[in-house]
């Protein structure tokens, strides 16, 4: 089978978020499926700093009517056979970040129809004919439509999968911008809602296949879709659902040199050496005993901080330790710094983005909180089943998908959960968590090791993937 994967950003290349993650993993587990995947993503500058590339194909890609210059460059994803074409343009690409600075770059809509079509003009290139073309998010939406109207020989006859990482970024532009595609008016519907250009929606309405990354989001997005819940239902029956795997070789706490101690299900007290380690070094109290609740989290409304906000008191009254380690919404950092000041040697704040600092509070917590708003699929609370820190999460997305609640499942059980998105509901789950980590040490235990114990390695999804590649094939 062979796969065309086309992603505007690719671990370690280029990462703001989990479509990095993402788009690195599952190629590389499809191949070791025996897959014939070909990676595409933009040659933005942060990727010719971190990868070793050759030019491997020159040819032109037409854009608002211009035909603009391409050059491929050819590389490979990190530890594996899987080849990665960048594909350059440095007027569109050769910038600081990713998509903008403060806001989105002003022409967005041409550089990811650059992308779009330049990774079908590549097959061209390359004469090779891909059976599945895997899209991901709005920036490359508009495959899937091009596929079928500029009759590319190689691109032609092969099937599109959409995959949908998070509903609330779908790439609206003015209507007047649309000219920058290049598809004729008939061909332009699908993507074309009032008086703008938005690209998810086209995605969804034409891909021969529609993915989201949780099957409890794929389902709570018919209702609530961010306004696109009547496309979506249009394509109910070609709508699925994958969780994420996790990056088991970075994710794991038996060989993760990032940590003070290594530790494993049967052995943990390094966790418990991690634990007196970054209470010291964050200067909160030397207390073994204290439950110590982590959290890391871009500081987004979508991640429950209208929850943490108004209960931070009665959480503290829980006798909790807290530390948090984000970036993001100024009133959120504003009121964890000075939580912090004013509770001192019980609440850290970490306002920066530190993957070190991620895998030694992973490892050092007793608890995660993780009270998502919404939540596609979350990779942190798997991080934390890996770890051996118990998850405290709203029951929604892939949050709910991967966390069983203890007090419903006393067998199956692997973190505490809520359904009501208050802070009553959250100070609950936090309250009964807290209560067994005291009360009861051997269930405790008994809950720790049953998440060490879990299979959350992508193997088990790009399985998944296959079978949905399988059943959209010819
Ligand atoms: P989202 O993609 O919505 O931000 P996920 O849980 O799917 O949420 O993935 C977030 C990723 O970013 C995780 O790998 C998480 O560890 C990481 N992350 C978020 N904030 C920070 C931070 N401040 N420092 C280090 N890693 C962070």
């Amino acid at each position: 089978m062979r796969v065309l994967f086309i992603a505007a950003e690719v671990a370690p290349f280029a990462k703001t978020g989990g479509l990095a993650d993402v788009a690195l993993a599952l190629p590389r587990a499809l191949a070791s499926l025996g897959a014939d995947v070909v990676v595409v993503m933009p040659r933005h500058r942060s990727a010719v700093a971190k990868a070793e590339m050759h030019e491997a194909a020159r040819f032109l890609v037409p854009v608002g009517g211009q035909p603009r210059e391409c050059v491929a460059y050819k590389g490979a994803l990190p530890q594996s056979k899987v080849p990665v074409y960048f594909l350059g343009n440095d007027a569109y690409f050769d910038r600081p970040a990713v998509y903008g600075e403060g806001g989105e770059y002003a022409d967005a809509l041409e550089r990811f129809t650059f992308l779009s079509r330049g990774a079908l003009e590549l097959c061209e290139a390359l004469r090779w004919s891909p059976d599945i073309v895997h899209a991901n998010d709005w920036h490359t939406a508009l495959v899937p439509q091009l596929m079928k109207h500029l009759g590319l020989p190689h691109s032609k006859g092969a099937r599109s999968v959409l995959t949908i990482h998070n509903l609330a970024y779908q790439g609206a532009f003015p209507r007047a911008q649309a000219g920058a595609i290049g598809l004729s008016d008939a061909a332009l519907e699908p993507y074309l809602r009032g008086d703008q250009v938005n690209l998810l929606r086209g995605g969804i309405l034409t891909a021969d296949l529609v993915n989201t990354v949780s099957p409890t989001y794929a389902r709570e997005i018919l209702e609530r879709g961010d306004g696109l819940e009547g496309e979506l239902r249009s394509r109910a029956d070609a709508l699925h659902g994958v969780l994420n795997g996790i990056d088991t070789a970075v994710w794991n706490p038996a060989a993760d040199t990032m940590l003070w101690a290594t530790y494993t299900r049967r052995s943990l007290a390094g966790k418990a050496l991690n634990k007196a380690q970054l209470q010291e070094e964050l200067g909160l109290a030397q207390d073994p005993t204290a439950p110590l609740v982590g959290v890391i989290s871009r500081l987004a409304e979508q991640k429950g901080f209208d929850l943490i906000l108004p209960a931070f008191e009665r959480l503290l009254g829980l006798g909790i330790q807290f530390v948090v380690l984000g970036s993001g919404a100024p009133e959120y950092e504003g009121f964890f710094r000075d939580a912090a000041a004013r509770h001192s040697g019980r609440v850290a704040a970490l306002i920066t983005f530190s993957e070190e600092r991620a895998h030694r509070i992973e490892a050092a917590s007793d608890m995660f909180l993780m009270p998502s708003r919404f939540e596609p699929c979350g990779l942190n609370q798997q991080y934390s089943l890996a770890y051996g820190t118990v998850p405290v999460v709203r029951a929604t997305g892939g949050l709910r998908d991967t966390i069983t609640d203890v007090d419903q499942d006393r067998k199956r059980g692997n973190g505490f959960s809520f359904e009501a998105y208050t802070a009553e509901a959250m100070v609950d789950a936090v309250a009964r968590a807290v209560r067994t980590y005291r009360d009861d040490a051997r269930a405790w235990r008994d809950i720790v090791q049953r998440g060490m114990d879990q299979d959350l390695s992508w193997e088990n999804s790009a399985r998944l993937y296959r079978d949905l590649y399988r059943k959209v094939g010819r």
